[in-house]
């Protein structure tokens, strides 16, 4: 470890602020390190591992794809990426899938197809609208619609265009339309931002605003998507429908793929406007696939609805008997505990005691297993935190 940390200081740009333990294998919801030390897995690679580790209809379905193909252009037809989009597409209102590579990718190919469709159909409209307190990514498209100062005060300028509403303050939203706006883009429940579900009146009206006015209403689902909620989408819990939604994290289980997807008013990308090399390839769609096979086949999402409430009703006990702890919120299995205090310490001594968390913000304790978990292990997972509030005080 002393080694690879010298190393690792040497080689690596210092882009993360990295935990000292050295990750080696996994299985289910549980994790191992170098040294054979066990953790409960809280994290999932931060909403990414949807199976949990080791999957055995997951990695099946990927060993398979890699002894026939891995990769191959786009400029071909690709099979597990035309029954993938085909998945997507007949399990939601959405007409049209594009592939690519990541969350951050995701939301710049919905920002391209809201300002051609401000060009094409909205006399040149080409402003965006985008929440305080979001997360979009960290490509300068997405940065642009990141409204948090500490992502972006750094790379300033970035996108002209771009205004930043307060979240939920309906208000707010309409003092900044004008005859320029193409687009407005909302996480549903904002991730990195602490965990902010959005109020349902608040999306409906939103929804109503862009429909009257011809604005594309983006949801940037890369977190919340993918059963996260219990829901396919996390659209589906609001019953509010956007006209284009990012994808990512949770949607390859492991493997790096984004997506959006769109209705048929958005169709509008022809070729040459947008392409990715990667994007959708045979070997992350083949997991993909798996996900969603257990997903929507397999009935995973009934058990996330199950297991998310269950997680939500052992968080508030907690928080009955710890002054601390001032605020549970969420939904299904993306939970948040906000805490009167910086979280930092309670997760380090979580780890130490075997259970990973990750934060959202300074002062939360983000929540967001493998989908995969039981009630056995979020008792385990609570165990665990409850011990470490005590050891903290
Ligand atoms: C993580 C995240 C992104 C960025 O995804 P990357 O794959 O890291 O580029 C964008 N939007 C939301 C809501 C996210 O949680």
């Amino acid at each position: 470890m002393k080694n690879l940390k010298l190393t690792a200081n040497k080689v690596l740009m210092h882009t993360y602020n990295t935990i000292p333990i050295v990750l080696k294998s996994g299985n289910g919801c549980y994790v191992k390190d170098k040294k054979g030390k066990e953790y409960l897995d809280f994290i999932a690679g931060i909403a990414v591992n949807s199976l949990g580790h080791n999957h055995t209809l997951y990695t099946n379905a990927i060993e398979k794809q890699l002894k026939e193909i891995v990769h191959f252009s786009n400029l071909f037809y690709n099979e597990e990426q035309i029954k993938l989009a085909d998945k997507l597409i007949s399990n939601s209102n959405f007409d049209k899938a594009f592939f690519c590579n990541s969350g951050t990718e995701s939301v710049e190919a919905a920002l391209k197809l809201a300002k051609l469709h401000g060009k094409q159909k909205k006399n040149g409209a080409w402003k965006i609208i985008a929440m305080e307190q979001s997360f979009h990514g960290r490509t300068t498209g997405s940065l642009s619609l990141t409204g948090q100062k500490k992502y972006q005060d750094s790379f300033l300028p970035l996108l002209p265009g771009v205004s930043f509403a307060e979240f939920n303050n309906i208000k707010d939203l309409e003092k900044q339309i004008d005859s320029e706006t193409c687009g407005i883009i909302i996480e549903p429940i904002q991730g990195e931002g602490g965990i902010n579900p959005a109020a349902e009146d608040y999306l409906k009206e939103v929804r109503k605003i862009c429909t009257d006015n011809n604005i594309a209403l983006i949801f940037d689902e890369v977190q919340s998507g993918i059963g996260r909620t219990g829901y396919l989408f996390a659209h589906e819990y609001y019953n509010v429908y956007p006209d284009i939604i990012c994808l990512a994290k949770g949607l390859g289980g492991g493997l790096p793929i984004g997506a959006i997807l769109s209705t048929e008013k958005f169709n509008l990308f022809q070729p040459g406007d947008h392409a990715a090399t990667f994007g959708g390839n045979p070997l992350v769609c083949a997991g993909a696939n798996a996900v969603l096979k257990e997903l929507l086949d397999n009935n995973l999402l009934t058990q996330v609805k199950k297991s998310g409430i269950y997680l939500n009703k052992k968080l508030n006990e907690l928080k009955a008997n710890h002054e601390i702890i001032k605020d549970v919120r969420g939904i299904g299995l993306m939970l948040g505990m906000e805490l009167s205090v910086k979280v930092e310490n309670i997760i380090s001594i979580c780890r130490e005691n075997g259970l990973l968390l990750v934060s959202a913000g300074q002062n939360v304790i983000r929540f967001v297993p493998p989908l995969i978990v039981t009630e056995d292990e979020i008792d385990k997972a609570l165990n665990i935190l409850e011990l470490s509030l005590k050891l903290s005080d």
